[in-house]
């Protein structure tokens, strides 16, 4: 085992099925909450930031008329609806956890605390942090650095679209390689786009690896946390 913390970041994209028209997919949540069993069969201690842009993104309000602050805010509210549709999920598939937003709503979670938020992860609960970082002009990519730096993470964990980072598009280039392993200064020398910059540079500070894997492949999340020949690696 490489790993026992994880952070994991899902974007709100993760959770869409855009071909059925679904913000929020059952079925993604139900494989979701399969592939969780399994980290947690192997010892793993789940966190999870979700995003909201599958509902709403604070710039995309901007456009249409709301002020940047409250479109930021409405996003954020979005990440709780699906830290709430997760929550649900995975206490259907028998997995405990506990939702703590940055956002106070205690009517339907906890507010976030770090020590609880601490003790949650010892006792084999998944924790789902929803609201973000809780202030504007911050994406879920910053929450996601700034929670694994806090809990003491052993790594933040991308979930994507793509098997990781490459040396080229591999769509484009058919001679592109996926690196194993990337340091944090090769990704900035190379502008590899990995995180925004304010994640990224708080996960370089804080000595926190990231993982950029292919969430949509079936397994791979656990080959990720198993330390085997998956995803890309940025670290020191
Ligand atoms: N957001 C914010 N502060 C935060 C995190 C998120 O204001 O700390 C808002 C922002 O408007 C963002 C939206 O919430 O566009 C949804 O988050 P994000 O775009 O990061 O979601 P993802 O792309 O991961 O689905």
């Amino acid at each position: 085992m490489k790993y026992r913390r994880i952070l994991l970041k899902l974007s709100g994209e993760a959770l869409q099925n855009r071909e059925k028209g679904l913000s929020i997919d059952p079925e993604i949540l139900a494989s979701i909450s399969r592939q969780f069993k399994e980290l947690i069969k192997e010892g793993a201690e789940i966190a999870v930031v979700v995003g909201g842009g599958n509902i709403f993104r604070g710039l995309a309000g901007e456009k249409g008329g709301t002020d940047r602050t409250t479109g930021d805010s409405m996003g954020m509210l979005a990440t709780c609806i699906n830290a709430l549709a997760l929550q649900s999920a995975l206490e259907n598939a028998g997995v405990e956890t506990r939702v703590q937003t940055a956002i106070s709503m205690p009517a339907v979670a906890e507010p976030f605390i770090r020590r609880k938020a601490m003790r949650h992860l010892e006792k084999g609960r998944v924790v789902i942090f929803g609201a973000g970082t809780g202030n504007p002009y911050f994406t879920t990519d910053s929450a996601a650095a700034l929670r694994a730096s806090e809990i003491n993470a052993d790594v933040l964990m991308k979930a994507t679209k793509v098997d990781g980072i490459y040396t080229a598009d591999p769509v484009v280039d058919p001679n592109a390689v996926r690196y194993d392993k990337v340091s944090y200064a090769e990704a900035l020398n190379k502008q590899l786009k990995i995180m925004d910059a304010a994640a990224f540079s708080l996960c370089m500070e804080n000595d926190i690896p990231i993982v950029v894997f292919n969430f949509f492949k079936d397994g791979e999340i656990l080959r990720v946390f198993r330390g085997e020949d998956a995803g890309t690696q940025v670290s020191h």
